[in-house]
């Protein structure tokens, strides 16, 4: 009984490798580093982020505190913005991490 259990389980996890391993080769490489990466949300209140004064809705950025911000200006159309057109956005500046389109930081420069 345990080694029909052994079976079984052995089979759960090869089927759960196979699956992973067509996941992983399905993601793109959007940084071009030869691997991929596991990209997670930048987060505001990373040490980078708050240098570079980041925020996820640029909708909510006080213009006294970040005079250069211009409404309309997005993580979607800056220059350092790269990759596909949805709620994310990968930054050359933030490596490893995904932006909110909607966001925004002080190092926004008009995408051409
Ligand atoms: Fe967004 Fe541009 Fe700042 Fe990157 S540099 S976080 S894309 S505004």
């Amino acid at each position: 009984m345990s080694d029909s259990f052994s079976r079984r389980e052995a089979l759960k996890g090869l089927v759960w490798l196979i699956g992973a391993a067509g996941t992983l080769q399905a993601t793109p490489d959007p940084q071009g580093i030869g691997v991929t990466p596991m990209l997670v949300p930048l987060s505001p209140s990373d040490p980078a982020a708050i240098a570079l004064g980041y925020r996820e809705d640029a909708k909510t950025i006080d213009p006294k505190e970040f005079p250069t911000y211009r409404p309309g200006q997005t993580c979607s159309n800056c220059v350092q913005a790269h990759g596909e057109d949805g709620p994310w956005h990968y930054c050359r500046l933030f490596r490893g991490k995904l932006l909110a389109a909607d966001g925004w930081c002080k190092a926004w420069a008009k995408k051409a």
